[in-house]
C-alpha cells in the first residue's frame, strides 16, 4: 500500500493553510464544564448524626477530623486566588487542582508573534517591548524545542513537552502507524489524533473549571481530547491583528461570574504570524526588516493599549514570547540530494534545514552510507544516534533518517523552487534560533531580566500563575521562579522531570513520568496529613474510652478479646 505522502515543499513560504483561507470569521463558543459541586452535601452531618448512639459527639469528631485535611489543603494548595465569598471545598474533579465555585482565578495572556527573534527588540527602536521590560521580566536566552519550527514549538509551549513526547514533530510529519500525513497547509491539521498524545493548557484549565479564548494559536481549532477551547477563532490568516486582540480583549474583559458567552475567559492565546513570513522572504539581516519589527512593536503597543481601555492590564499576566528565531540564508549555500542518492531510494518528509528521510524497504544502509560523508555542512543522523540532548528521537514520526543542515544552508532536492532568504529549524543551541521572551503583571517582577530558560519551563510556570496543577512535562517551576513576584511556597520536588518519550497513537495523557507538583501542594499535603493524623489518632482514643466505657457496660476492662472485634465491627458503620 502506498503511502499518502506530501510532495517535497520546500521552498514554499509558510502559513498558507488552504483550508483555513476559505474558513470565515467563525468564533464558535463550547458550553463550559459546570463547576464542581462541593464534594460533602449539607445534610451529611444530621444524617449523621441520626443514626448515632450517645457517643456521637464522637462520630462528628471523627468526620471532622476526616473533612479539615482536604479542606486545608484545598485553601493552601490555592493560597494565590482571591476568595469572593465561596468558601473552601469547592473544586475537585479528576485530575485537577481547580478553582471552587466563587472564586476567581488569575488570568494570564500568551502572545507569540511567530519568528520574532530574541534580539530584534535591540535592533531598532522598540518602545512597547522596552516599556514591558521595564515593567515586568526578560528572559535573555530561551532554549526553545528542537526541531525550532512553528507547531512542535507552539505545542511545547503550551504542554511544557520536547516534541518526541508531545507528538508534533514537525510541521510536515508521516505516522507509520496511522499510515497517514500531516501538513499545516492541508486540513490534516484538523484530526486530533496527531495532537492527543499530550493535553494542551486550555484543556486542562477547563477540565479544572476555568475558561480558555484562543485567537489562531495552532492547534487551537483542534478538538483535542474532545474539547476546543472554550472559545476561539478558527484559523484564518486574512484576520488581522487588531481583530485579533478585539476578540481576545472583549473574551478576558467580560464578567467573571456570567455564565455562558457572558462569562470572562481566565486565559487567552494571541498568535500573530509575523515577523515569521516577512523574515522568510526578506532574510533576517535585510534592512527591510527594520519597518517590519517596528510594526510589530506597533502593534503590542495596540495591544496594550487596547488591555488599559479594558481595565485588565494592571491585573492581567502578560506573556509576550515567540516560537523560533530566524536566520539569513544564501543561495551559495544551497546542499543537492539528488547528487548524492537517487531520490527512489526514499520518501522526503518535512522541509529544510530539518528533513526526515523514509528509505524504501531495505534501503535505510544505502542512503545512509550514500549522505553521511557527503557534503561537510549536512549532519546525517540515524534515528537511534540523535544527540540525547535534542530529545528528539523516541517517536515513530521521527523517520529512520534525520537530516540537519549547517546554521544558513538550505537543503533541496534540486535547485528547481522557490528560494527563501530566512529560516529556522536548526539546532535549539543556535542563538538565532531563540525565541524574544518578556513578561509582566501581578505574577510577575519588575526591572528584572533572567540570563536564561527553556521554553518547556514557561508551562509549568502558567500552570503555577492559573492556580493548576501541571500534567507530566519536562519543564521545571523552580528553574523559572525567580521570575515571579511572590515565591512559590516551598516543594521538596522541585527538579526537573522528564517524562517518557512515547509512540503518540499509543500513549496516555501528557506521557509518563513527573511533574513539577501544583505550588505548595507538596508542602499542604505534609501539613494535612499530619494533622489527619494527629486528628484520627486522637478519636481513637476518646472513641475506645468512650465506647468501652459507656455503650457497654456489661464488659469489664480486662476482657480485651471480647471488646476489640466489636470495636472494629461498629468502626466499619
Ligand atoms: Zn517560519
Amino acid at each position: 500500500m502506498p503511502f499518502l505522502l506530501p510532495p517535497p515543499l520546500q521552498g514554499r513560504i509558510y502559513r498558507t493553510r488552504a483550508a483555513a483561507e476559505n474558513a470565515t470569521r467563525v468564533t464558535k463558543t463550547i458550553n463550559r464544564p459546570h463547576r464542581l459541586a462541593r464534594r460533602i452535601p449539607p445534610h451529611a452531618g444530621g444524617t449523621m448524626r441520626s443514626r448515632l448512639p450517645s457517643g456521637a459527639h464522637c462520630y462528628l469528631f471523627c468526620l471532622w477530623a476526616l473533612l479539615v485535611p482536604p479542606v486545608c489543603l484545598q485553601h493552601a494548595s490555592h493560597h494565590r486566588r482571591k476568595d469572593h465569598g465561596g468558601g473552601g471545598g469547592g473544586g475537585g474533579g479528576d485530575d485537577d487542582g481547580g478553582v471552587g465555585g466563587g472564586e476567581e482565578r488569575p488570568k494570564l495572556l500568551l502572545v507569540s508573534f511567530d519568528g520574532f527573534r530574541w534580539d530584534y527588540v535591540d535592533r531598532v527602536p522598540t518602545p512597547n517591548f522596552h516599556a514591558l521590560k521595564r515593567e515586568g521580566v526578560t528572559v535573555e536566552v530561551v532554549e526553545n524545542a528542537y526541531i525550532t519550527k512553528t507547531f512542535p514549538d507552539h505545542y511545547s509551549l503550551v504542554t511544557g513537552l520536547y516534541a518526541e513526547t508531545h507528538g508534533i514533530v514537525a510541521n510536515e510529519m508521516f505516522d507509520p502507524a496511522l499510515n497517514r500525513s500531516f501538513s499545516m497547509e492541508t486540513d490534516s491539521v484538523y484530526d486530533p489524533r496527531w495532537w492527543e498524545a499530550a493535553v494542551p493548557l486550555w484543556v486542562t484549565l477547563q477540565r479544572a473549571g476555568g475558561r480558555s479564548g484562543a485567537a489562531m494559536w495552532p492547534g487551537s481549532d483542534v478538538r483535542i481530547h474532545g474539547t476546543y477551547p472554550t472559545r476561539y477563532l478558527a484559523y484564518n490568516a486574512s484576520v488581522t491583528f487588531a481583530a485579533r486582540v478585539e476578540r481576545i480583549v472583549r473574551w478576558l474583559a467580560a464578567p467573571d461570574d456570567g455564565e455562558g458567552e457572558a462569562a470572562a475567559v481566565d486565559f487567552g492565546l494571541l498568535y500573530w504570524e509575523e515577523p515569521d513570513e516577512s523574515g522568510h522572504r526578506l532574510g533576517p539581516e535585510s534592512t527591510l526588516m527594520d519597518d517590519v519589527i517596528k510594526d510589530i512593536d506597533e502593534k503590542l503597543g495596540y495591544l496594550r493599549n487596547e488591555l488599559k481601555k479594558a481595565g485588565l492590564y494592571e491585573r492581567l499576566n502578560l506573556v509576550v514570547t515567540s516560537d523560533h528565531g530566524m536566520t539569513q540564508l544564501s543561495k551559495d549555500k544551497i546542499i543537492e540530494l539528488d547528487q548524492y542518492v537517487s531520490r527512489d531510494l526514499y520518501t522526503w518528509v518535512d522541509k529544510s534545514p530539518v528533513v526526515g528521510l523514509l528509505p524504501k524497504e531495505g534501503k535505510l544502509e544505502e542512503v545512509y552510507s550514500s549522505l553521511v560523508t557527503a557534503n561537510p555542512y549536512l549532519f546525517v543522523y540515524k534515528k537511534e544516534d540523535i544527540p540525547e540532548h535534542l530529545h528528539y528521537s523516541h517517536n515513530s514520526r521521527i523517520m529512520p533518517i534525520l537530516l540537519e543542515a549547517q546554521e544558513g544552508w538550505t537543503i533541496v532536492q534540486n535547485r528547481n523552487g522557490t528560494f527563501m532568504l530566512g529560516n529556522h529549524g536548526y539546532s535549539n543551541t543556535l542563538p538565532s534560533m531563540h525565541p524574544v521572551f518578556l513578561a509582566r503583571g501581578p505574577a510577575f517582577r519588575q526591572d528584572y531580566v533572567k540570563p536564561a530558560m527553556r521554553s518547556v519551563d514557561l508551562y509549568p510556570l502558567m500552570c503555577h500563575i492559573l492556580a493548576l496543577r501541571p500534567l507530566p512535562n519536562n519543564g521545571s517551576l523552580a528553574a523559572v521562579q525567580d521570575l515571579l513576584s511572590v515565591a512559590p511556597s516551598p516543594s521538596p520536588a522541585t527538579a526537573s522531570s522528564t517524562p517518557t518519550a512515547a509512540a503518540p497513537t499509543g500513549s496516555s495523557e501528557g506521557g509518563g513520568g513527573g511533574g513539577d507538583p501544583a505550588p505548595g501542594y507538596s508542602y499542604a499535603t505534609a501539613v494535612g496529613s499530619l494533622l489527619g493524623v494527629v486528628m484520627v489518632l486522637g478519636f481513637l482514643v476518646v472513641f475506645v474510652r468512650q465506647v468501652t466505657l459507656k455503650q457497654l457496660p456489661a464488659l469489664p476492662m480486662r476482657s480485651r478479646e471480647m471488646s476489640q472485634p466489636l470495636l472494629q465491627e461498629d468502626l466499619r458503620l
